[in-house]
């Protein structure tokens, strides 16, 4: 039989690469984001009681809706957007489903996607998967400032989604309420939706605030924001997140997302709608992550490691050119087997693999692992 492959150019990702590595040879594993420390006990414990009281078969297809009430508060307090929990809001399994489901339910062969690079890895196949052409604006280290002229000039009667990650994975960079407008005029009077990726809407730095398209009305109306309980709560292995968008995009949305997964484990969704009465674990976030950024910063200061500037994500981007000049994906294997702190080549964001000497390294880690990595890469 010929297996003719819709992603022919999709190898493992780089996160399962790494993070392989990293165990295979012990080393201190920054590469794939994730944290090395528990989520709250409390909420452990809710999972748990949640599943001696019953709540171990399907949820329903969107969501709990006791969750979905509490996420409609979350975000009427925090962006002062009024979202009707019924017909708004999906929970989904994890950002990355939601991500692949916003794209599914919009995307026909032939349409055109525009993705600002270095970007999440699984945007560009879950667009060709759809038959979809990525169309990429490329940004470039140190600062990644997005040129929206250049952006309006990709727009084609083709382009069927933009994306948007902020805080952005892997540039640690925010887009703030002019780009936000920004869009919102280069997107008036088209059919293009907005996937606005916000997973790391918490993890923002130095007193600057979230601009989330819910924020927006005008352009909320073609958007979908997708969000995740893994970076909100440190525990990115529950695959738990959500989808927000007015009804009419929603309601494309669940057709694709009631095939894919049907809907998101159950005891997890009971839990989090108990834990998000209490918002001060996810208003101190910024300040939790922050400090951890800064404790990195100080333990890498003493390395031939040149910091690029981190305004959110759990991400800190460092530019090795003082170091070497060997390809970025050789180089981030050989920290790892040789100096043991194992990184995620940035050129793995690119799709032509753009190669500018950084590296991405992951702060969502306890101070003690952050000090003994700075300690290692010192001998680098
Ligand atoms: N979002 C995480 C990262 O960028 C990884 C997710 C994954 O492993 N697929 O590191």
């Amino acid at each position: 039989m010929r297996i003719e492959s819709k992603l022919p150019n999709v190898g493992t990702t780089i996160f399962t690469v790494m993070s392989g590595l990293a165990n295979q040879v012990g080393a201190i594993n920054l590469s794939q984001g994730f944290p090395n420390f528990n989520p709250s006990e409390r909420l452990q414990q809710l999972v748990t009681e949640h599943m001696a009281r019953g709540a171990n078969q399907y949820a329903p297809m969107p969501g709990i809706l006791p969750l979905r009430e509490r996420i409609a508060e979350k975000i009427e307090r925090i962006y002062g957007a009024k979202v009707n929990p019924d017909t708004e809001i999906t929970v989904t399994a994890g950002g990355t489903q939601a991500i692949f489901c916003a794209i599914a339910a919009f995307v026909r062969p032939g349409d055109e996607v525009i993705l600002l690079e270095p970007c999440y890895d699984s945007y560009r196949p879950s667009v060709e998967t759809m038959g979809g052409f990525p169309v990429v604006h490329a940004l470039s280290a140190p600062d990644y400032q997005v040129d929206w002229e250049a952006v309006k000039k990709l727009l084609s009667p083709r382009t069927r989604m933009l994306c948007i990650n902020t805080p952005q994975n892997p540039t640690g960079t925010i887009l703030r309420a002019s780009d936000m407008l920004k869009i919102n005029e280069l997107l008036r009077g088209t059919d293009v939706v907005l996937m606005s990726d916000e997973v790391y809407e918490h993890l923002i730095f130095d007193g600057e605030k979230h601009a989330s398209a819910l924020c927006y009305p005008e352009l909320y109306a073609r958007s979908l924001a997708i969000y995740s309980f893994g970076k909100t709560y440190h525990n990115t292995g529950w695959k738990t997140g959500y989808c927000v968008g007015p009804p009419e995009l929603t309601r494309e949305f669940r057709k694709v997302h009631q095939f894919n997964v049907f809907s998101a484990n159950h005891p997890m969704q009971a839990a989090f709608a108990d834990f998000m009465a209490d918002p001060s674990e996810y208003l101190g976030l910024p300040a939790f992550y922050q400090q951890k950024r800064d404790v990195f910063l100080q333990a890498m200061s003493a390395t031939r490691f040149k910091p690029l500037h981190c305004a959110g994500t759990y991400f800190q981007l460092f530019d090795y050119s003082a170091i070497s000049d060997e390809p970025d994906l050789d180089f981030c294997k050989r920290l790892t087997t040789e100096f043991g702190v194992a990184a995620i080549p940035v050129s793995s964001f690119f799709s032509d693999l753009k190669d500018e000497k950084v590296i991405r390294l992951c702060f969502a880690k306890t101070e003690d692992l952050l000090k003994l990595a700075g300690e290692k890469l010192r001998l680098c």
